[in-house]
């Protein structure tokens, strides 16, 4: 074996502290930067991030987690497997980004979720066709700049196992995982070429270990990198694994002849890795700096965690959970943060700083760092005694709310109830939420936020776009009105502001995927609703038409999934919080004489757990959550929700016991399928499938759109039936919404007049 090494973390965040590589990336699409500009931009975050890392006392640094658009990507131009429909572009970036994004000739990859985390990568395609081959030209060229700059450089590449498993079968192609050994061969020059080309050690990424995806996980693990630990000419191995436990795979990846196994002890337990002895050989690199929340690590109890291992195991190293590409980069640029606040977290560069003090008191004792332990402990002691983090009142009357109940009446009896109530037509027309958010409206928040304007001057626009947007729906002759949403810079950061007991950041942007970076809040306390958030803009737009106005509001499961979120209690306990002072603005919505409220929850799917024996009580906890939130009001007050970017499958039946009176789902894409699987499940409430795709520019016509209802009205009786979009409309212009919508209400009206001439089609 090498040297091993003490001190690294698994990847770095690759956006730019200042976002200077999404700036760049667009410049570049827009015709606006240079080549040779994005080029350099991208060269020098390298060089920042590794002298950085390398400054900070890593002895092993990551390099390839560097990348243009996504890493996923980035493997399957390693391999040779970008889909036939993007070969014919010479230009190897320019192909690249074609896979990614698109062109006007070829559709981009799919994007999904990355494990459970808030990061999307690029889907490859995995074909009949498919013939792969090695591509290693951008791991070479970032390991000998690294080298150059003397860093000692650990290239990071994706495992064949966690590539296959994360790609999509096309063209009717058996499932990818078939293929490894095509892969192996490849991966096995790819080594042989690392070492050549002076790599110590290698670590090989398989994060897809931690979830049940793949039948006999641990036995093919053991083949494979059994397999590649034969190599003739090799690197030392480092199998990276994060976001959960790895279970049996671990014994069976430690039988393998490898030299080094990461594995996330922040996410999975201790025990569980000092109890298999296969290791007392291996280098264990230990993930215990959580490298995907922002909280500081009790560096006591870290080094609680290591001293447990460090009997059982070959040697140690001290690492991140998993690659700090999910945290902000430095709380450095975060000024307004309180004092207090501040001695709590930790981002991505105060990570590396944990990291590298916990290698040091690993190699010299405690007592070496005993100053940096004693700052963690009194950081600890202070954050569990503020009194923002226990609440009373909240706490009490959370207490009260789930004892007496938080129950509505049965369906059949609210939807009576509601449709006495509301007179809607058959077939009634709505939108999820949405408005294009406006130039205007860009102007008016950043002039807000540069003090050219002060609050009254900026409510005072809001106001005249959310005029438009009602006047605009009458015009539309749509049956459920909104008010557009224009005052949100996000649906969870609109709330997170109003709410006690979150903070936002000024500068903490995570990259979501490609150029797309977001803020996620940071729910540090209990929470606390010390005023109406939404009822004003609701109450205005409904002074302005006759026509029911949907009060609009995020749901807790979304609220939490797109936050940091505490780590001092049950995610459960977070959420019910959190739904209690969406509880309290519902039933202040009700009292302002709002009929209809949504409650949207597209991130419903997002937090559900990796490993299935996790996932009921998960869903368990969000659907009672979402109830909470949705049962403060009576019969009469109709209840909607909204999902979307997922496939449903594995949480239908979590959809159906939401319980909502009106759920609009996504489903232009997958052509309604969701409807049948609603149905299997029971679910017998109103429901509206997106009649068309809001993602891509395109007006829909209005036959096909009264297409798509009939095909909806085979699955679900038009009493139950609503007409909307797939998803909000913020992302698109006034003149294609203004189309589409038109289109969208001609073919409800069609569709009524058709199939129902006695109710008329007004
Ligand atoms: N109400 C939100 C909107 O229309 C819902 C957004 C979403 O589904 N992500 O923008
Ligand atoms: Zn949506």
């Amino acid at each position: 074996m090498a040297t091993p090494f003490t001190a690294t973390i698994l990847g770095a965040p690759r956006i730019g502290p200042n976002r200077e590589l999404k700036r760049a990336a667009e410049g570049y699409w827009a015709g606006r930067v240079e080549r040779a500009r994005l080029e350099e931009v991208a060269a020098e975050l390298r060089r920042q991030t590794l002298t950085s890392l390398t400054r900070s006392g890593l002895d092993s640094v990551p390099v390839n987690t560097f990348s243009y658009y996504d890493q996923m990507l980035d493997t399957a131009v390693l391999l040779g497997a970008l889909p036939p429909r993007v070969q014919g572009i010479d230009d190897e970036l320019d192909r690249y980004f074609a896979a990614a994004r698109g062109t006007a000739e070829v559709a981009p990859l799919e994007m999904t979720k990355w494990f459970d985390t808030n990061y999307h990568y690029i889907v490859p395609e995995i074909g009949p066709d498919t013939t792969f081959s090695l591509h290693p030209e951008k791991v070479l060229a970032e390991l000998a700049e690294a080298r150059e700059l003397g860093v000692p450089a650990r290239p990071v590449v994706i495992g064949p196992l966690t590539f296959l498993a994360l790609s999509k079968a096309v063209d009717g192609a058996a499932a990818p995982i078939e293929r490894i050994d095509e892969l192996l061969p490849l991966y096995v020059q790819l080594l042989a070429q690392l070492a050549d080309a002076g790599a110590e050690w290698v670590q090989l990424d398989e994060p897809v270990l931690v979830t049940d995806e793949l039948d006999n996980a641990a036995k093919l693990a053991h083949r494979v990198y059994t397999e590649l630990a034969a190599a003739p000419r090799r690197p030392d191995i480092l199998v990276a694994t994060y976001f959960g436990a790895l279970n049996g795979a671990l014994a069976a990846l430690a039988r393998s002849p490898i030299e080094a196994i990461g594995v996330d002890l922040v996410a999975g337990g201790v025990q569980a890795v000092a109890a298999v002895p296969e290791l007392a050989d291996k280098l264990v690199v230990a993930g215990v700096v959580d490298g995907r929340n922002i909280w500081r690590t009790d560096l006591a109890s870290a080094l609680d965690t290591l001293d447990s291992l460090s009997g059982s195991v070959g040697s140690l190293a001290v690492s991140t959970s998993c690659s700090t590409l999910h945290v902000p980069y430095s709380l450095d640029a975060e000024d307004d943060l309180d004092d207090t606040l501040r001695t709590w977290l930790a981002f991505g560069d105060e990570k590396v700083f944990e990291v590298a003090t916990l290698a040091v008191a690993l190699r010299k004792g405690r007592d070496a760092v005993a100053a940096e332990i004693e700052a963690s402990n009194a950081a600890g002691a202070n954050r569990a005694a503020d009194p923002r983090l226990h609440v009373g009142a909240t706490r009490a009357r959370l207490t009260s709310v789930l004892a007496t109940g938080a129950q509505r009446g049965p369906a059949d009896q609210r939807r009576a109830a509601q449709n006495a109530r509301l007179g809607l037509p058959l077939l009634p027309t709505t939108t999820i939420g949405s408005y294009p958010q406006t130039i205007a409206i860009r102007k008016a928040r950043a002039a807000l936020r540069a003090g050219e304007i002060d609050q009254t001057g900026y409510e005072q626009q809001m106001r005249s776009e959310i005029a438009d947007v009602v006047r605009l729906q009458e015009d539309l002759g749509l049956d459920v009105l909104v008010h557009g949403e224009p005052e949100r810079n996000d649906m969870v950061q609109y709330f997170a502001e109003k709410l006690d007991g979150f903070v936002a950041t000024q500068n903490g942007w995570v990259q979501s995927y490609g150029s797309r970076c977001v803020r996620p809040p940071i729910l540090y306390g209990d929470v606390v609703r010390p005023e109406p958030m939404t009822v004003e803009w609701i109450t205005y737009a409904q002074s302005l038409t006759d026509k029911p106005v949907k009060g609009m509001l995020t749901g807790p499961v979304t609220i939490l999934a797109w936050s940091f979120v505490r780590d001092d209690q049950p995610l459960a306990d977070s959420a019910n919080q959190i739904a209690l002072a969406i509880r309290d603005e519902t039933v202040d919505l009700q009292a302002a004489g709002v009929s209809i409220i949504q409650v949207d929850e597209p991130a419903l799917r997002e937090l559900l757990p990796l490993r299935g024996k996790d996932q009921q009580e998960y869903l368990a906890w969000a659907v009672a959550a979402f109830r909470l939130s949705t049962s403060g009001v009576d019969d009469t007050i109709q209840i909607h929700t909204h999902l979307c970017y997922s496939e449903f499958g594995e949480v239908i039946g979590a959809i159906a016991d939401l319980d909502a009176d009106v759920t609009s789902i996504e489903a232009a894409r997958s052509h309604m399928e969701v409807l049948g699987d609603l149905n299997a499940v029971g679910f017998t409430n109103g429901v509206g499938p997106g009649v068309y795709d809001i993602h891509s520019p395109r007006v829909p016509s209005t036959e096909e759109m009264v297409a798509s209802l009939r095909e909806a009205l085979e699955a679900v009786p038009a009493e139950r039936l609503w007409v909307n979009p797939d998803c909000g409309l913020k992302t698109r212009k006034t003149d294609e919404v203004t189309a589409s919508l038109r289109n969208m209400v001609a073919a409800a009206k069609a569709v009524r007049a058709q199939r129902y001439p006695s109710t008329g089609t007004s």
